[in-house]
């Protein structure tokens, strides 16, 4: 036994949510990464419900860097940009959307100046515009590679949200373009940046937990029932790809590597979809997927879009467990340790992490600061996240070289 308390109802949602991975196998049709159809539009969407708008703009620090905000929806509104308030060396010069009335209330509510607000048909001009260092991608992951190529035609520096795309090939345009450009690309994996993970890595490193033998992550949700994929980009083929694994299974899967410090050897994978729902005709609606290590530790991944709300990452030692629980949440973050070790930690205000990631590009972009999170480490994510789906596609194992390519 594993010496994990889990509540009895806790067990009765696992086994649940694990039975729907292996009663139904999938039916892919062909690769999910490298078949998102033809290139998607950028376009407008309405204002998010329950944004609130800074009562008055808040003045740049001096020699801090100008951020493009590119795409005005839910997370940049309410998570990303009242954090810039935050920051030390980073602040919002330029806005770009598709929306003109919401790009007007927002502009004036940030301070943005008129002749830094641009449309999507606008984007390129800002090569012109100085006061842009760097562009914020915070668009559906479809379009990031896109814009991102087209941010550094510009000239500018580019932080882009993940998963940094659809297909590792577009992951490694990103990263050409940024090398011509001679420009930082930083992929936004906020959780590099919060404090309960930073301790994580430090804890797994001196073996807090003895051997990793096992990793269990889950990222579960319930997407509304409603939802269709014209009105909702996450169960859009062409801007989400395959969907939860995308969204937000990407950090069961980065959690996975940064708490055993290793890259899998292997990975075997099952995907689902239900008939005849209308939330999935495009994506799935679980992935689970078993990640095998040099080392022999296995970490075993659930993410879905129909599942009763979870978001855990365990690493289970052949001396103790480390829980975190929430782990990778915007805030409200539980840790602790079991076994030799057991304590509990109280590591302060996890929503640092926000502020952290935007500093941390513009220290790189200043000093020359090394990135945490490149773009290489988007592609490698990418890569796997291909992996994953070809294991479910083939039903075998896939085995991995050292950098996440799947050996032929
Ligand atoms: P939203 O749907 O809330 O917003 C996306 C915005 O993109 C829209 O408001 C719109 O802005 C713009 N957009 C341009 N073209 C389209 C299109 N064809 N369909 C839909 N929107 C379009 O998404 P989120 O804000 O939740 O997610 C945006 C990005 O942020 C994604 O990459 C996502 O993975 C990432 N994200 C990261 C999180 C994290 O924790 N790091 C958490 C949540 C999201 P406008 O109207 O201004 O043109």
């Amino acid at each position: 036994m594993t010496g994990i308390n889990i509540s009895r109802r806790r067990l009765i949602e696992l086994g649940r949510a694990t039975a729907s991975f292996t009663l139904a196998a999938a039916a892919i049709p062909g690769p999910v990464l490298a078949q998102t159809g033809g290139r998607p539009g950028a376009r407008g969407r309405p204002m998010p419900a329950n944004v609130s708008l800074p009562s008055r703009p808040t003045r740049p620090r001096p020699g801090s860097v100008g951020y493009a905000i590119v795409g005005l929806g839910d997370y940049a509104l309410k998570q990303m940009m009242p954090r810039f308030d935050r920051s030390q060396r980073s602040h919002i010069a330029a806005l770009v959307s598709g929306n003109p009335e919401k790009l007007a209330r927002v502009g004036d509510a940030y301070g943005v100046p008129e002749d830094a607000r641009y449309s999507y048909e606008q984007y390129d001009r800002i090569a012109a515009d100085r006061r842009i260092e760097a562009v914020y991608i915070v668009l559906p992951t479809g379009l990031h590679a896109d814009f991102a190529v087209r941010a550094f035609a510009a000239g500018k520096h580019v932080l882009c949200e993940k998963p940094m795309a659809l297909t590792s090939a577009d992951c490694e345009r990103m990263i050409a373009a940024a090398r011509r450009a001679d420009r930082k690309l930083m992929i936004a994996y906020r959780v590099h940046f919060e404090p309960h993970n930073i301790e994580a890595m430090a804890l797994m490193q001196r073996r807090a937990v003895g051997n990793i033998r096992f990793v269990r992550t889950e990222q579960l949700s319930r997407t509304d029932p409603s939802s269709t994929p014209s009105e909702n980009w996450r169960i859009s083929r062409t801007l989400a790809g395959g969907g939860p694994l995308e969204d937000y299974g990407i950090y069961g899967l980065q959690s996975a590597l940064y708490l055993t410090g290793e890259m899998p050897e292997s990975i075997t994978a099952t995907a689902f979809r239900p008939a005849n729902d209308p939330r999935f005709t495009e994506v799935f609606a679980s992935v689970a997927s078993q990640l095998r290590f040099p080392s022999g530790a296995v970490a075993q991944l659930a993410t879905s879009y129909d599942a009763h709300g979870s978001n855990i990452a365990h690493v289970l030692g052949d001396t103790g467990a480390l829980i975190m629980d929430p782990a990778t949440s915007y805030e409200g973050h539980e840790m602790r340790l079991e076994g030799r070790e057991r304590r509990s930690f109280s590591l302060g205000d996890p929503t640092v992490q926000f502020a952290g990631q935007l500093d941390h590009l513009s220290d790189a972009i200043r000093d020359g600061a090394a990135i945490r999170t490149p773009g290489e480490m988007g592609l490698r994510d990418v890569r796997l996240m291909e992996a994953i789906y070809a294991a479910a596609e083939s039903g075998r194992a896939v085995r991995l070289d050292p950098d996440g390519q799947m050996r032929r």
